[in-house]
């Protein structure tokens, strides 16, 4: 289907008069929402609006059923192997939070990054540093931004945990995420994937990749605010310690004794975030009916467009072939200010797209790159759209250099 027959599902790109309607591009930040998630979140707090699992009326049965639902449509989404190891969480951070918080390191283990990593697969590494005495590490990219391979195999030797970025939020490099679990295997590692910006961009099938745990957004994957998967091997989960604990972690306790569960409710402690991840459920399903084949090659297409109209009018960061970006267009122009570029396009032409350093501070500071502004495209955007980008920031270049 084109995008415009996947436009009228959004209702935020119906907002506004004709000719004035907003075009977004900060996708990579957090996609906008299909009404069938919206309806699924009515349907929630008109229906059975209550807690699931605790209490044994049916509106508590309706919602245990929909949200253990939600965990199965997940478990399909990325092929997990194993239902249980399907953990909801608030996003993406909370999930690694919780790993570097309960994986079990001993003083002196390894962990391995790359150095595109987010803030959010940064800062709990060098917490972890600090407070358990792991050592972090990076794997430097090569200069034409891919990553090093061969410098990985070395750099693996004796680590314990790779913890790497699937699919980069600063540039849309994609590393191959296949021979790295292989090769960490070989070496004895367990394997860790951020796959914040693949899993709603690309198929990742977790059992075909062999890879230990994932982590990802469901805000980024058309699904509502604060909700995230942390999926894992079931027996990986099983030995990491406990994360947060309280109501609905245990299955006894006495005045000085404490009982847990399996995972996934060893994980998910007190009254959880029902409505978003039932409605989690609804964006997921909504993707899979497009198809992440289709979605992928549509971003990809409009990447190629994009490069097309100004590769030679501003400097993109990041590799140099459009197919190696996914649908993410980082660039900048010399003599001024990224965030000043994305609060012009906003002003004049109501495009919403993202300027600063996107949380990989430590790319920016490493590389002594300022910022960059970054355009983000998902299944609804046009080549019209993209025309509209283009021309307002010719506009933005002859008015202001
Ligand atoms: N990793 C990557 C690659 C991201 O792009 C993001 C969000 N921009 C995150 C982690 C963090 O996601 P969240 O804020 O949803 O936890």
């Amino acid at each position: 289907m084109k995008p415009d027959g996947y436009r009228k599902d959004f209702p935020m790109l119906d907002r506004g008069e004709e000719g004035n309607r907003l075009i977004y591009f900060d996708n990579a930040c957090m996609t906008l929402k299909p009404k069938a998630v919206l309806d699924k979140i009515m349907e929630y707090y008109s229906e059975y609006s209550g807690c699931g699992g605790r209490s044994l009326h049916s509106i508590s049965s309706r919602v245990t059923e929909e949200y253990e639902k939600a965990r199965r449509i997940t478990k399909g989404f990325i092929n997990a192997p194993n239902t249980n190891g399907i953990i909801f969480t608030k996003n993406t951070t909370e999930s690694i939070n919780l790993i570097s918080n309960s994986f079990i390191f001993k003083k002196g283990d390894k962990v391995l990054g790359t150095d595109h990593e987010h803030n959010s697969n940064l800062v709990p590494w060098l917490k972890a540093r600090d407070m358990k005495g792991i050592i972090y590490d990076h794997v430097p990219s090569k200069k034409d931004h891919s990553f090093d391979i061969e410098l990985f195999k070395e750099m693996v030797k004796g680590v314990r945990l790779v913890a790497m970025v699937h699919v980069s939020n600063l540039d849309g490099r994609v590393i191959p995420i296949k021979d790295i679990v292989e090769i960490s295997h070989d070496a004895g590692a367990t394997v860790f994937f951020d796959c914040a910006q693949s899993i709603p961009h690309m198929p990742v099938d977790m059992k075909g990749l062999d890879v230990d745990l994932i982590a990802f957004s469901g805000h980024k994957a058309c699904g509502p605010t604060g909700t995230g998967v942390l999926a894992g091997k079931i027996e990986i989960l099983e030995e990491m310690d406990t994360f947060i604990v309280g109501g609905d972690t245990v299955k006894e306790t006495t005045y000085d004794k404490v009982d847990f569960l399996k995972p996934p409710q060893k994980f998910e402690a007190g009254l959880q975030n029902y409505a978003g991840i039932i409605g989690m459920g609804a964006g997921l399903e909504y993707i899979n009916n497009i198809g992440l084949e289709e979605i992928h090659s549509h971003e990809i297409g409009l990447n190629r467009y994009v490069t097309k109209l100004l590769g030679d009018e501003v400097d993109i960061i990041g590799p140099e072939y459009p197919a190696d970006r996914g649908g993410i267009f980082p660039f900048r122009i010399l003599g001024l200010n990224a965030h000043d570029i994305s609060m012009i396009v906003d002003e004049v032409a109501g495009i919403a797209m993202r300027s600063g350093r996107h949380c990989v501070h430590s790319w920016f500071n490493g590389n002594r790159v300022e910022s960059t502004a970054r355009a983000s495209f998902y299944i609804y955007n046009t080549k019209e759209e993209i025309d509209i980008f283009s021309d307002s920031i010719l506009q933005i270049k002859k008015d202001f250099l």
